[in-house]
């Protein structure tokens, strides 16, 4: 993959993701089409909608996230 430089220092960019932990499982953050709709049990609604897991470049200099949702 071609190297991603920090848009706001210039600095290195390294992959990771952000994490969702849920009844004691680690799960890869989702990004869900849409604003959120909540369902009778206090969850969100994702059925029917779509859905991509989110990767976050971090820069090593700043700190500064960028995340996509690749298809
Ligand atoms: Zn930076």
């Amino acid at each position: 993959m071609i190297p991603h430089k920090c848009p706001k220092c210039e600095g290195l960019m390294t992959e990771g993701f952000i994490v969702d932990a849920t009844y004691g499982a680690n799960v890869v953050s989702r990004w869900v089409e849409g604003p959120p709709e909540r369902v009778f049990f206090g969850g969100l609604k994702i059925r029917g909608k779509t859905v991509h897991h989110v990767q976050s470049w971090r820069c090593q200099g700043c700190g500064f996230l960028e995340n996509y949702a690749p298809k």
